[in-house]
């Protein structure tokens, strides 16, 4: 069984306790693996590891850092099969998907801010005779990202590669429940040459290890994806700390169909926006709002595809459809279809577990896809998370109202829309209260966009140079000019 070590300054090493937590592999429901249950004391080892590699690594030329993540990037590159595997095993998620989205993003992340950092520029406020402003923007020092399970590698290296390339030094904590692929990370960091200390990663649970990474005085900024509930507590620990934060949080999207949409595009599109990852992508669309004359022919097709899906092992590389992340998770989202029962909902298909006859992966945590109609677009059901393979069909009459609906949760993460009529796709996305539009598409990823959310969904962007803005501050120098 493998046991999961930090990576504090270039090094492996177990918690200062010698405490470990199991690591369940969703496939089968079986502990697999084991991670340091990492403490107050662990943090401070990386912090101060974070904090001696800090001052060479700021003035390390921009040139040399971005040689250095573009090694990386290869790395991972050249380590796909491994880290796909290992990521599918660690998540439940498919191999198919693991490979062909979760590693290369972890690859694109790195090298993109590794020539991001290439083209980073400040500005300059000329007071015509009188002064000269430039804008100097430095490292901010050592600083913490934490991140969560859905797309393990893919969110931690959004986070460290922009930390990095802006010449800060990190300690970073991936998810306990999926910490495979960062703690496989560590060995390419090395074999690509950062620098011990650049970037130190921390294993163990968000109350504990995460907590002692928000709360480290010497930690200067946190940048957290994670869920609304836990974004809020880690603003209420840093803010009175006046730590500079990002908080990418959760979501609640809608995903809105005109009946003039192309049909077939939308209807594959939307089962993928639904179910991809087990319905487990904070971007996914879980309130699908048709027009009223296309809801029956959408309802009746979309459906059919959906009992289509065939879940099975995520190590099969036919599988399209996995596991969800844990017991308690599965769990959640079971309990939510039960909800929505209460709340008068029809469950057109799914609604269950999914018991497998192959012994090997039987304990396994698999749910069948699930569509719900028939609720109101005010009820528990409508409005709160769920985060899994469950989504709601729900007709409408206009634009007004449709807009009413989609706007009426707290969230604001992302939405779709799908017309053809370009006054109302714009006319539409202007009115939404989200962060990220897509119109007759999803999850169409540029990562020079400003990605994030409004409302409970979260607080400042990550993405291009927002990402490097964020992890550097901003100095303004004035020089007087004499005559
Ligand atoms: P979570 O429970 O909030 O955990 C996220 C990360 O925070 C994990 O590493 C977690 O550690 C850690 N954590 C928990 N409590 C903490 C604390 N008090 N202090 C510091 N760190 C703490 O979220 P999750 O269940 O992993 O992820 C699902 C959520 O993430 C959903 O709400 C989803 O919408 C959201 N999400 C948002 C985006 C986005 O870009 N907006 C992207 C992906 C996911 P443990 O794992 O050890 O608990």
């Amino acid at each position: 069984m493998t046991r999961i070590q930090n990576y504090i300054n270039g090094t492996y090493v177990g918690p200062v306790n010698g405490h470990f937590i199991d690591n369940y592999n969703p496939a089968t429901g079986k502990v697999y693996s084991e991670i340091p249950d990492s403490t107050r004391e662990d943090v401070d080892h990386a912090f101060k590891a974070a904090e001696s590699a800090f001052s060479k690594w700021s003035t390390t030329p921009y040139t040399e850092r971005s040689r250095i993540l573009a090694r990386l990037a290869d790395l991972i590159g050249k380590n796909l099969d491994r880290l796909a595997e290992a990521e599918s095993i660690d998540n439940g998620k498919p191999i198919s998907l693991a490979k062909a989205v979760d590693i290369p993003r972890a690859e694109s992340n790195i090298r993109f801010f590794s020539t991001a950092i290439m083209h980073f520029h400040s500005e300059a406020h000329i007071m015509e005779d009188r002064a000269v402003n430039y804008t100097n923007r430095k490292p901010i020092g050592v600083v913490g990202c934490i991140s969560p399970w859905n797309l393990p590698l893919y969110l931690f290296t959004w986070k460290i590669a922009p930390a990095i390339a802006a010449g800060n030094t990190v300690v970073a904590k991936p998810s306990e429940v999926t910490p495979m692929t960062a703690y496989l990370l560590g060995e390419l960091c090395t074999e690509a040459g950062l620098p011990p200390g650049v970037l130190n990663i921390v294993h163990g649970s968000g109350p504990n290890t995460g907590q002692s990474i928000v709360d480290h005085p010497g930690i200067k900024a946190i940048s957290f994806t994670g869920g609304t509930a836990t974004g809020a507590a880690i603003a209420a620990s840093a803010a009175p700390k006046f730590k500079k934060l990002s908080l990418e949080l959760g979501g609640k999207n809608p995903n809105i169909i005109f009946a003039d949409c192309d049909f077939d595009d939308m209807l594959n599109t939307t089962v993928r926006s639904s179910f991809a990852n087990q319905g487990q992508i904070c971007l996914c669309g879980s309130r699908i709002f048709i027009e009223r004359p296309i809801y029956e022919k959408f309802r009746d097709a979309f459906v059919e595809k959906v009992k289509r899906m065939r879940i099975g092992h995520p190590q099969n590389p036919d599988t399209r459809f996995g596991a969800l992340v844990s017991k308690g998770h599965l769990e959640k989202v079971l309990s939510y279809v039960e909800l929505a029962k209460e709340e008068g909902g029809t469950v057109l298909c799914g609604g269950e577990r999914y018991l497998p006859e192959d012994e090997e992966i039987k304990g396994g945590y698999y749910m069948h896809p699930t569509v719900i109609e028939g609720l109101s677009y005010a009820c528990r059901t409508n409005q709160e998370e769920i985060f899994g393979p469950v989504v709601t069909l729900m007709p409408f009459d206009s634009e007004e109202e449709v807009l009413s609906m989609a706007n009426s949760v707290d969230y604001g993460l992302a939405a779709t829309v799908w017309t053809r009529d370009l006054s109302r796709a714009h006319r539409v996305a202007a009115a939404l209260e989200s962060g990220i539009v897509w119109i007759n598409c999803w999850l169409v990823r540029d990562l020079r966009t400003p990605f994030g959310g409004v409302k409970s969904s979260g607080v400042g962007r990550e993405g291009g140079f927002e990402a490097l803005r964020f992890f550097t501050e901003a100095q303004n120098v004035c020089i007087q000019l004499k005559s």
